[in-house]
């Protein structure tokens, strides 16, 4: 299972596809990537990805699934999921 992935409209073209990184559709952020032109477009960093992996390792969490069972669905380590864990529980202790 590969991780899950967040559409975006493409810094680059314009079009929506999936994003790759740095705002690029997958094609995109290729073709930069070969070109050695990567660099014009800021990381986004990954907070956007982060926090949809996070929602999703949520979703795993709330059908049963392990920390660690969960973590490798989502092709993180055990230890981001742990981390990931924690933060679920820090707004759990916001909201309740
Ligand atoms: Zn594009």
């Amino acid at each position: 299972m590969t991780a899950p992935r967040v559409e975006v409209e493409c810094a680059c073209c314009g079009g929506t596809g999936l994003h790759q990184g740095r705002a690029l559709c997958h094609a995109c952020y290729q073709w930069h990537h070969e070109n050695g032109t990567l660099h014009k477009y800021p990381q986004l960093h990954t907070w956007l990805e982060t926090l949809a992996r996070i929602a999703d390792f949520a979703e795993l969490r709330g059908r049963g699934l392990s920390v660690r069972r969960a973590s490798a669905a989502l092709g993180v380590t055990a230890r981001s999921g742990q981390r990931y864990e924690q933060r679920l529980k820090a707004r759990q202790a916001v909201t309740s």
